[in-house]
């Protein structure tokens, strides 16, 4: 699904990552964990195809294509989703054009969907996860709270239905009513062949989507990796775990470094 190789990559002039190597298969929850300023955005932002971040050195194929040749369109038609740590507030737009826009663009090749079914669509995944319908004419964001910018991410993770979905720190600012749903949503709303990536600073999110493996960033590089487990000590521990292990061959945890 998803193959990453010795990933470099510089934002204005400065290397941030020093080759991450990430594999994912059909299907699979991999999350990545790291403190604040390890190069996890940056991580997600250059699989989506953001302009500012400049890979120098690396290959990333994504459902057998070469992913760097494709416009951030062709990511996302090609199934690669992305929500983001941050969502914009975009004046003027309604929630129901922006989504229809973005629903239609990535089935490009199919008919445009009717502004009709597209509601009735709209408010059912609404209804899942807990957003009044009245949000729907609202301008994109604007004035929303934390925790409803980013029910609209995953509602829109909802309405693309993604072979790949990335979540960048989906938990952060949430509180932990908003968090259970949001989890609960995305659990309910998963095909089987459904990858999913889940970017997060804390542990807690992975209380409620276990992943199939975790990797832990430092400074633009993954400097470890395990199963669940891993999470577990970073609960306990934080990154100190980490830090402490590094340098310290551990049996039965892989340590890159
Ligand atoms: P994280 O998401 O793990 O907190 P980021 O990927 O946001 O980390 O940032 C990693 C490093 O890259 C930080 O030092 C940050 O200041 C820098 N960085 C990220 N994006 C930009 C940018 N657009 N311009 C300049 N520096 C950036
Ligand atoms: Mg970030």
């Amino acid at each position: 699904m998803l193959s990453v190789k010795n990933l470099q990559v510089q934002v204005e002039g400065k290397e941030i990552l020093h080759g991450i190597d990430l594999q994912i298969k059909p299907g699979e929850v991999h999350a990545i964990m790291g403190p604040n300023g390890s190069g996890k955005s940056t991580f997600s932002n250059v699989l989506m195809g953001h302009s500012k971040y400049k890979v120098t050195n690396g290959e990333i194929e994504f459902r057998g294509q070469n992913l760097l040749e494709l416009e951030p369109e062709e990511r996302a038609r090609l199934g690669m989703f992305l929500a983001f740590q941050y969502p914009k507030e975009i004046p003027g737009v309604s929630l129901v054009s922006f989504l229809r826009a973005a629903y239609n663009a990535v089935r490009k090749d199919k008919d445009p969907i009717s502004l009709y079914h597209f509601k009735k669509l709209l408010e059912e995944k609404m209804e899942l996860i807990g957003l009044s319908s009245t949000f729907m004419s609202r301008s994109l964001n604007e004035g929303f709270s934390g925790g409803e910018k980013k029910k609209v991410e995953i509602l829109q993770m909802a309405m693309l239905e993604p072979r790949l979905a990335i979540l960048d720190e989906t938990d952060s600012g949430l509180d932990i009513d908003a968090l259970k749903t949001i989890c609960e949503t995305v659990q309910a709303i998963r095909s089987p062949k459904q990858s999913i990536l889940l970017i997060t600073h804390y542990p807690r999110i992975l209380d409620y989507i276990t992943p199939d493996k975790v990797h832990v960033l430092m400074n633009g590089k993954i400097v470890m990796e395990d199963g669940e487990r891993l999470a577990r000590k970073l609960e306990e521990q934080g990154y100190d775990y980490v830090r402490e292990k590094m340098g310290i061959k551990s049996l039965g945890l892989k340590i890159v470094n």
